[in-house]
């Protein structure tokens, strides 16, 4: 099993310029909340591969991870499960120039955990919930089969539930 990551002291790698290596680590990342909802990882902490390559004056961390994100579907409140492919790719070159410092990087400490938690972050979309049919009926989500049966027995046509406007709100709050 891989050893639990959270910051990788980059000094220690010994890498010389042009040098890199590729690790496999777990990484502990936490539950994501929006307004009230509350995401985890299926798998948290979280495996991670990981790429560290030093450049002539710097290094480029890339973090590669596959999981899914659980909790509230935001359309229908359905348990939901959304797939997750990170592939971030953090630049820290503070010789070069200020602003290509990683907010990450303090001295020659990574912190491996933010960084894998905030790429994660961004990689979310705006709102977490499952796919629709052509009916606008959740397929992925726990509420599906409930929904698809409900319409089925409606006889005559009958209106959707539009999606909450305030999740949009409350995402913009919480980031
Ligand atoms: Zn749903």
């Amino acid at each position: 099993m891989a050893p639990l990551t959270d910051i990788v002291d980059l000094g220690q790698l010994g890498l010389k310029a042009g040098g890199g290596i590729r690790f496999d680590a777990i990484v502990p990342v936490g539950e994501f909340v929006f307004g009230a909802q509350h995401y985890e990882l299926a798998d948290d902490p979280c495996p991670a591969t990981i790429d560290v390559n030093r450049t002539s004056t710097g290094y480029v961390i890339r973090l590669r991870a596959e999981n899914s994100l659980e909790g509230p579907c935001m359309r229908c409140y359905g348990d939901f499960a959304m797939p997750l492919e990170i592939d971030h790719s953090e630049v820290h070159e503070p010789h070069l120039d200020e602003e290509l410092a990683s907010e990450y990087v303090a001295g020659n400490d990574a912190d491996i955990a933010a960084l894998l938690r905030d790429a994660i972050g961004l990689a979310l979309p705006t709102s977490i919930s499952s796919p629709v049919d052509e009916n606008g009926i959740c397929t992925e989500c726990s509420n599906s089969k409930q929904q698809l049966a409900h319409l089925a027995d409606a006889s005559s046509e009958e209106e959707q539930p539009a999606p909450d406007p305030r999740w949009a709100k409350l995402r913009e709050l919480e980031l």
